[in-house]
């Protein structure tokens, strides 16, 4: 069996390739390893190889891990879905949120950023094809939410992120597409849009040539979830 450190090498050949095929800079495209259920010195020893983005899930666990690991200089994203008891936590003790899907959790998130902190940075979580879940906004309700996000003070809000669920990697394609355009039509007015959070460890490679900028790798990376 390989190791995570070998299979963070190889991703992040592959991540250089699928860039390379599609014109693009490898620059571009950040690897955010999906540390859930995974403990803090299996993450420790991914930072020793080359990762600095670290996701997490479940703030409960994500809280049990930190303490461990602050002698890292590591960036926290945080996405999964987000209870409003949650937000606190969560605006203290990540740098990204991946899973914005309603101005109220938004702007929970702003009041409750602390202030030694820089903006935290945000991604509206899109429901990109409805039958597969139940999470993101719809794409009819994205513009809104948007606007009324671009506005709070201690957030900064940076793009799309979307999880689409089909039963093959190529079905995904189109899914991946739309949120690409619809970042795109965002960008019309609001210029500073630069994240596309989506791919995953079994269709990143069409989520790059349809333009993400940030891959979220778990399985691929750390091996099965138990
Ligand atoms: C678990 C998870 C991932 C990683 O999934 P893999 O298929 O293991 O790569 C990525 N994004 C989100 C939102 C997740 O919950």
């Amino acid at each position: 069996m390989t190791d995570p450190e070998t299979r963070l090498s190889a991703l992040q050949h592959r991540i250089e390739h699928s860039c390379r095929s599609a014109g693009r800079d490898p620059a571009e495209v950040t690897l955010l390893a999906v540390s859930k259920t995974r403990d803090a010195a299996a993450i420790r020893a991914l930072h020793g190889a080359g990762a600095h983005h670290f996701g997490e899930n479940y703030l409960q666990e994500a809280l049990a891990k930190q303490p461990a690991l602050a002698d890292l200089p590591l960036t926290w994203h945080f996405i999964g879905p987000i209870q409003s008891n949650k937000t606190r936590d969560i605006a203290a003790h990540f740098d990204w949120v991946h899973s914005v899907d309603r101005e109220k959790i938004a702007r929970r998130l702003s009041d409750q950023r602390p202030e030694h902190l820089p903006p935290l940075n945000l991604c509206l979580q899109v429901n990109i094809d409805t039958e597969a879940s139940k999470q993101g906004v719809s794409l009819a309700e994205l513009p809104a939410l948007a606007e009324a996000v671009a506005t709070l003070p201690r957030v900064r809000l940076r793009g799309l992120m979307a999880i689409p669920r089909a039963d093959a990697p190529d079905n995904n394609r189109a899914a991946f597409r739309t949120l690409a355009m619809t970042l795109s039509q965002l960008r019309h007015t609001m210029t500073s849009l630069d994240t596309l959070s989506m791919g995953m460890s079994d269709d990143f490679e069409t989520a790059i040539a349809e333009g993400a900028t940030l891959v979220r790798l778990g399985t691929a990376l750390f091996g099965p979830r138990d």
